[in-house]
């Protein structure tokens, strides 16, 4: 259920329904807004009268939420949730952009790539140290030799860095090297990581899985949020369907349709969303045209001899000129870049 609490309520108002809450048995999250304080109480509980609620002092409305999601829900957060990591803010006004190759597999070919995104505007390196591969034998990733690697060519290059945590006992590794922790297309529903990373204290980035619906995408964001994590960035990646042109199909409509069902800020993966070079520039315009609030792409110094993804990830001078068409739709959408 969610308690909206008058504009002005004082801090002894607020402090009273959550006293209430709890000793209901909830759970209670807070979420401070600019004009109304909003309480998110989590629990068993379904047969209560919300209006017990509503005639408590300074409150203003209270609401049974019917979505499976409560955290994730827009109601939580109207104004819409904005991250910040160092002085990156993902889900105002400006576009994020994190670009990188898809692994990291040297020191020559991150530095280079880090060099030419930092150069284009990115704010954020990405690039996977431990790489889920659909075949065993395909390289796997430096591991945390990547990680360092992947970190030095960032600070060299004022950039932020996101890569990849497949399973829970990596989260410390993770911590230490990145600023955000992406969450694979394949690791969307593993509860323990999510469970795990809803402890930590850092941005996650958690990515649609290839057969989930975006109910499915939110509720998996919920089990971050309800340890107290509130720091989720959805990516919409693509999803498996009958088409088999492109390596996934790249679900556009997901974008409006989370802005408009949750108050957490999305960025597109065109790169795993089509698989092809050729049409990562399309798509990403179309993402930010619909509303994406930043973009993950790929890009690689040398893409035809890349270890993993190379078809899709992009040369640095497509990148460039990426960036340069992304100007004039943010600006047309209302957005900055
Ligand atoms: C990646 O970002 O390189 C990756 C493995 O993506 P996904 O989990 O979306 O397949
Ligand atoms: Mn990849």
């Amino acid at each position: 259920m969610l308690v909206v609490m008058q504009e002005g309520a004082t801090e002894p108002q607020i402090q009273a329904v959550i006293d209430r809450l709890v000793n209901m048995g909830f759970t209670v999250h807070r979420s401070t807004g600019v004009r109304h304080t909003v309480l998110g109480g989590v629990g068993p509980l379904e047969n209560f009268d919300p209006a017990d609620f509503e005639v408590m002092d300074g409150v203003k409305e209270c609401h049974r939420i019917i979505s499976p999601y409560k955290l994730a829900s827009r109601h939580f957060r109207p104004g819409g949730t904005v991250v910040r990591v160092g002085n990156v803010e993902i889900g105002g006004d400006k576009l994020v952009i994190m670009a990188g190759p898809c692994s990291v597999e040297s020191k020559d070919q991150i530095e280079r790539t880090a060099e030419a995104v930092a150069r284009s505007g990115a704010a954020v390196i990405r690039g996977g140290a431990f790489k889920p591969r659909s075949s065993p034998y395909s390289f796997q990733g430096l591991g945390e030799q990547g990680l360092e690697l992947l970190r030095a060519a960032a600070d060299r290059h004022g950039l932020l860095v996101v890569s990849e945590v497949m399973d829970h006992t990596q989260i410390p590794l993770l911590a230490a090297y990145a600023d955000i922790l992406q969450v694979g297309a394949r690791n969307m529903q593993n509860y323990n990581l999510l469970r795990k990373l809803g402890e930590l204290r850092k941005p996650v980035l958690l990515k649609r899985g290839p057969a989930a619906t975006i109910e499915e995408l939110l509720l998996s964001a919920e089990y971050i949020l309800a340890g107290g994590n509130y720091d989720v960035i959805l990516c919409e990646r693509g999803i498996r369907t009958f088409e088999s042109y492109t390596r996934n199909t790249m679900d556009i409509c997901a974008i409006p349709v989370v802005k408009k069902l949750s108050h957490l800020p999305i960025v597109a993966d065109p790169s795993h969303g089509t698989g092809r070079r050729d049409k990562v520039l399309p798509m990403a315009r179309a993402a930010i045209a619909a509303g994406a609030d930043g973009l993950l792409i790929e890009v690689h110094c040398d893409p035809d001899h890349a270890l993993s993804d190379g078809a899709q990830s992009l040369w640095p001078d497509q990148f460039a000129e990426l960036m340069g068409q992304l100007r004039i739709i943010a600006s047309a959408v209302g957005r900055r870049l």
